[in-house]
């Protein structure tokens, strides 16, 4: 649980509260104005209604794509304006006397939103006159920008220096959703991980075998874990410097009694692409020429059974390449069962949550994290330090 005080712990009412939100979301290629997801701008609006209602005085501000790229936040003032049915003025230079003039002016109830964030290279520095600067416009700080909790920056935690700072709504939630699923969930507790590489996961691996009665291995890492078995693994994605790496997790599982379970047959295809000869095969026997692409229709059995058996999924990592609609199959099938499925269900990691939403089942899952690095980052059991930065609850 969260253990920081939230918007409900501070008088907000007449107050200049800014409000660090994620932001960041997808833009069209084709046009750099069109925003093609709106979830995040959606997902923050209930602590900015909060604060709305509560009469205080609205400064926005989140960062928008990489440093250098200078994206404008224009798209998403437009978005808010419709949401909240309000005007909601973007302050184009974060640092000018006219933003500074601007928000003193503002009213009980006004929302306004600061350009950019990393338009400043002062931002991922964390740089302190910035942060100072930053927070000068504003007497208390609301961060509810999750999927930028695991940065320590400017408007993520140099400002706390400054003003009192608390959690909005977002947080809260996704603390709840993630941290409870994991560390006090209703059991027996199923975890299932995939994706590419076995050491972008190895921490996620080593701290769940902790915690969890089931492990569910899928995605290119399997393929690390079958040829540290001795299986043959073909053109599959493997890593060879971590095969040690996957026998000391494989021991790791049964010294903890984890019940772990590796694919049974898989997928295999000779290109990765949609029109590539495939065949179904087993594991640790997949010809030279062929790559494991997606797990086969017996784990996908396999892997439901547990998932039915289970109080709480935990999933991160598509089990197979699900970009692509031919091998997409698995990950397809793994969604569908923890929709259906009467467990508490909970999706981190960024390409997880886009599975679950191209699959259209997001509504149907307990929990999809608004943060990919972020929800990574509580899996591996760290500390957030944006979060770790807010005040804590009175005892
Ligand atoms: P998340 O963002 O949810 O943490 P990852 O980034 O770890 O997930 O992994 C997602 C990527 O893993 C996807 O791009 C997917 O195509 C890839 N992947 C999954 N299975 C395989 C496979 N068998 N071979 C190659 N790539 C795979
Ligand atoms: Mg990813």
């Amino acid at each position: 649980m969260l253990n920081k005080k939230t918007v409900r712990d501070v008088q907000v009412g007449g107050k200049r509260v800014l409000v660090r939100c994620d932001f960041n979301v997808p833009l069209s290629k084709e046009d750099p104005s069109k925003i093609t997801s709106d979830k995040r701008i959606v997902e923050s609006l209930k602590t900015i209604n909060y604060l709305i209602n509560a009469g205080a005085r609205i400064i926005l501000c989140s960062h928008l794509g990489k440093t250098g790229q200078n994206k404008s936040l224009a798209p998403v003032a437009k978005r808010l304006s419709e949401l909240l049915d309000k005007d909601v003025k973007l302050l184009k230079d974060i640092l000018s006397e006219d933003t500074k003039d601007f928000v003193m002016a503002m009213k009980d109830g006004d929302v306004c939103l600061l350009e950019n964030t990393r338009m400043y290279e002062e931002e991922e520095k964390n740089d302190a006159e910035f942060a100072r600067k930053l927070a000068s416009l504003a007497e208390i700080f609301v961060n509810d920008a999750f999927g930028s909790a695991h940065r320590a920056h400017a408007s993520t935690e140099g400002v706390t220096h400054y003003l009192p700072s608390v959690a909005g709504f977002l947080i809260e939630k996704e603390i709840a959703a993630l941290d409870g699923g994991i560390n006090n969930p209703q059991r027996p507790l199923v975890a299932i991980v995939g994706g590419s590489k076995v050491s972008s996961k190895i921490a996620v691996l080593n701290n769940l075998l902790d915690k969890v009665d089931t492990l569910l291995i899928g995605g290119a890492m399997m393929f690390t874990f079958v040829k540290a078995q001795g299986g043959k693994v073909g053109k599959s994605l493997c890593e060879d410097d971590k095969l040690d790496v996957a026998k000391e997790i494989l021991a790791k599982a049964e010294e903890k009694n984890v019940k772990l379970l590796l694919p049974v047959d898989v997928v295999a295809a000779d290109d990765m692409n949609e029109n590539a000869n495939a065949v179904i095969c087993e594991p640790d026997d997949i010809p030279d020429e062929f790559m494991g692409l997606d797990i086969g229709p017996k784990t996908i059995e396999l892997f439901k059974k547990e998932i039915e058996l289970a109080g709480t999924v935990v999933w991160n990592g598509p089990v197979g390449v699900f970009e692509i609609s031919k091998f997409a199959t698995g990950t397809n099938a793994i969604a569908k069962a923890m929709a259906d499925s009467e467990a508490v269900t909970i999706i981190g990691g960024g390409d997880s949550a886009a599975a679950v939403e191209k699959a259209g089942l997001e509504k149907e899952m307990s929990h999809v994290s608004t943060g990919g690095g972020a929800s990574l980052e509580l899996m591996e059991g760290k500390k957030l330090p944006g979060i770790e930065a807010l005040e804590d609850k009175d005892e």
